[in-house]
């Protein structure tokens, strides 16, 4: 069965036109049955930037998307998502979204407590502690923003339900999954526990470079929406540039077939799969947008190689962090979220980040949550 994507044009956050363009793409990926329901809405909050640095999901969408939700009947909205290391309601306060979501009617929903959810058809993951808001909720409006990511090259609809896994929690993942296939298979098996009822992604001012964090924002004018997020993360992926398959949870989850059920929701099997709405790939399509580059696996050579020199190959082949410790203000986010314990203050009258090589994973937490840009990913080998 083919999944519907829709398209749609929209040039500003200002409503009306935005309230009209979310209907069109709503109405063109399916529409949604809300009538009666409790929803959660799940922005992408990452850390406490502001709306210009388009990390977070841009906190006019979040407003419409309850407006949009209240008027089709909803019995009650929630909006929430948890942080990975900041408190939920600091990341809401500067993005902007706690305060569009309030004042348009929503409930802000604490995400940092998490129930057991059994998840029998996983492959790696059997059971994920999410979001009791979730979890409570009858439905779940997924709402990411299109950007890069270091660790998965694209961070859309899938990529955004790891917000669900509260907080620091998620820092236990990159440990338990360190390499990016395992990463992106632990996606796959979060996608399935999740099982977003719709995605609408915001594409109309998205991030470009090195992101989820410290890229830089890029207009595209473009709303997407589906209820299947594979088919809607691929179709992102081709409107930036990116050969959907060489991003590791769409390989995957194409991989395994379709979405087996019963799940709330379903992903298609292929991607010949994926049926447009509204305007078409090429009028959609942006040519030179950045994207994070791809990598060869390393881990190809895993078992063909002695561990040593795996290991070696493995450290010059794949970017690391670096610090710039004069842009580097001390604020201890990384430190604190860094799974592998890679890095410490050195003592001394001016304490600066360490880091110990050898024990990083490369997972890039601490380039995703440093507010000063002061990590670069830098490769000793290209
Ligand atoms: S130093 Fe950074 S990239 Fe390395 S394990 Fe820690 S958080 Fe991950
Ligand atoms: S490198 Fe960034 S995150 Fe780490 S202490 Fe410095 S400013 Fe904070």
């Amino acid at each position: 069965m083919k999944s519907l994507v829709s398209l749609v044009r929209c040039a500003s956050y200002a409503s009306p036109g935005l309230d009209r363009a979310l209907a069109e793409a709503i109405e063109a990926a399916g529409g949604l049955e809300v009538r009666g329901a409790s929803v959660l809405v799940k922005p992408n909050l990452l850390n406490a930037n502001g709306p210009e640095r388009a990390v977070s999901t841009q906190p006019e969408m979040v407003a419409a998307m309850v407006r949009w939700l209240l008027a089709a009947g909803a019995d009650r909205v929630l909006v929430g998502d948890s942080p990975a290391f900041q408190p939920q309601d600091l990341v809401g306060r500067k993005s902007g979204v706690k305060e569009a979501a309030e004042a348009t009617g929503a409930l802000w929903a604490d995400c940092s407590t998490g129930v057991e959810v059994e998840n029998p058809e996983g492959s790696l993951v059997k059971r994920f502690t999410l979001a009791q808001a979730m979890v409570e909720s009858d439905l779940l409006v997924n709402m990411p923003r299109l950007k890069t990511h270091q660790l998965m090259y694209f961070s859309g609809a899938i990529k955004n339900l790891f917000g669900l896994v509260p907080g620091l929690q998620k820092s236990a993942f990159h440990l338990r999954f360190p390499g990016r296939p395992e990463f992106a298979s632990m996606l796959a098996d979060l996608c399935l526990a999740a099982a977003p009822d719709f995605c609408v992604m915001d594409g109309i001012v998205a991030m470009e470079g090195p992101g989820p964090n410290n890229g830089k924002p890029r207009r595209l004018d473009l709303l997407l929406a589906s209820k299947d997020p594979l088919a809607l993360d691929a179709t992102a992926c081709r409107v930036v540039g990116y050969e959907p398959l060489s991003i590791p949870y769409i390989s995957e989850l194409v991989a395994r077939g379709p979405s087996p059920g019963p799940v709330r929701s379903s992903w298609i099997g292929a991607l010949s799969d994926i049926e447009l709405r509204g305007l078409a790939l090429e009028e959609a399509r942006v040519k030179d947008f950045v994207l994070v580059p791809l990598l060869r696996e390393t881990d190809f050579f895993k078992g063909k190689l002695p561990s040593s020199i795996h290991r070696v190959l493995k450290g010059l082949m794949v970017p690391r962090p670096l610090f710039d410790h004069h842009r580097c203000v001390r604020c201890g986010a990384c430190v604190r979220i860094c799974p592998a314990k890679a890095l410490e203050y050195s003592p001394g009258p001016r304490p600066r980040v360490e880091i110990d090589y050898e024990a990083c994973l490369r997972c890039y937490c601490c380039h995703e949550v440093c507010p000063e840009d002061a990590i670069k990913l830098v490769r000793r080998l290209s």
